[in-house]
């Protein structure tokens, strides 16, 4: 791969050439991060309402790890339960449909 703009060499990987710092061509190229996915009910990995299992998913998190927490937020003073019933009615259910990113208004 060779840079558009200087014609550097750059390896696949490169999103950014070396030498002048132009970046890649690809989907990434205007966006250094990847848009997250949107925060929503995870449907198919559920265990109560898949509110874990869609915070999980979309901070990248293990979501047994979630849960431990939710578990201990529940049993400690209850603040858990609340947080997760409002996740509930906040949260869109996300099923098992592909997630499409919105598209830039431009
Ligand atoms: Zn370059």
């Amino acid at each position: 791969m060779y840079c558009t703009n200087c014609g550097g060499q750059m390896g696949d990987e490169d999103r950014f050439c070396a030498r002048c710092g132009h970046a890649a061509g690809g989907p990434q190229a205007s966006a250094p991060f990847a848009p997250r996915e949107r925060l929503s009910r995870d449907i198919a990995n559920k265990k109560i309402a898949g509110v874990c299992a869609g915070i999980a998913r979309h901070m990248g998190w293990d979501v047994t790890i979630v849960r431990v927490v939710f578990l201990a937020a529940i049993l400690f003073k209850g603040a858990g339960l609340l947080a997760y019933v409002i996740g509930w009615l906040c949260m869109p259910a996300n099923g098992n449909r592909a997630y499409v990113p919105a598209q830039p208004a431009s």
